[in-house]
């Protein structure tokens, strides 16, 4: 059960989309890429920037409720979806912008492999990355990620320059 004024103030301060229990969106929002995976989190929210992800942490921790965070939903175990806890859904952050002078592209933690190379290669340029298009560059990276051009140039993760991190207690950093 969501706790009424805790929910109104998040509500209220959200610029993404909420998804509760009885929104007509909720079944397929809490649908991963493993079918077998069956969790039914009490809010899934989607966020429409950093703002919306510290007030969705803020909110699970005032309430004492598991949380998820969902990059590309490609993770087999499913960890991008937690029972009666709340979502940080980050499905819906695309923004890819690539420095060709520089050779470094900055996404969002929403997209998705395909959707990076098809901008870097724009360049003429790739990066590290992984095999199947559709998996999250977020979640491949935090696991390492070996992709077509590792043995040539090493792991997602070793491709990394920083990391902007919103941490357990809602503070903003940028790693790296
Ligand atoms: C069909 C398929 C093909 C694959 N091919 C490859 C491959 O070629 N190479 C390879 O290395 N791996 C591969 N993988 C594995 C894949 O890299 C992992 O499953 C990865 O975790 C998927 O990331 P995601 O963002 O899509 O998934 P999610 O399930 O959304 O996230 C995975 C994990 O990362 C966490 N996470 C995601 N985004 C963030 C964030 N912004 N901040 C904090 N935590 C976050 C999630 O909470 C979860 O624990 C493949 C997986 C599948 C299903």
């Amino acid at each position: 059960m969501l706790d009424d004024a805790k929910f109104r103030t998040l509500h209220d301060g959200f610029a993404g989309e909420l998804i509760g229990l009885d929104d007509e969106r909720y079944e397929s929002a809490r649908r991963v890429w493993n079918g077998m995976v069956d969790r039914r989190p009490a809010l899934i929210a989607r966020c429409a920037g950093e703002d919306d992800v510290v007030a969705a942490l803020r909110f699970a921790r005032e309430s004492g409720m598991p949380v998820a965070v969902r990059g590309g939903g490609h993770n087999v175990t499913g960890n991008a979806v937690c029972d009666a806890g709340v979502v940080i859904d980050l499905s819906g952050l695309k923004a890819i912008a690539v420095d060709p002078d520089r050779a470094r592209a900055t996404v969002q933690p929403g997209v998705l492999l395909g959707e990076l190379d098809r901008a870097t290669q724009v360049f003429g340029l790739a990066t590290p990355t992984g095999n199947v298009s559709m998996t999250g560059v977020a979640g491949l990276t935090l696991g390492g990620g070996l992709g077509w051009i590792a043995r040539k140039h090493g792991p997602a993760c070793d491709n990394l320059m920083s990391a902007r991190v919103v941490t357990a207690d809602g503070t903003r950093v940028t790693a790296g």
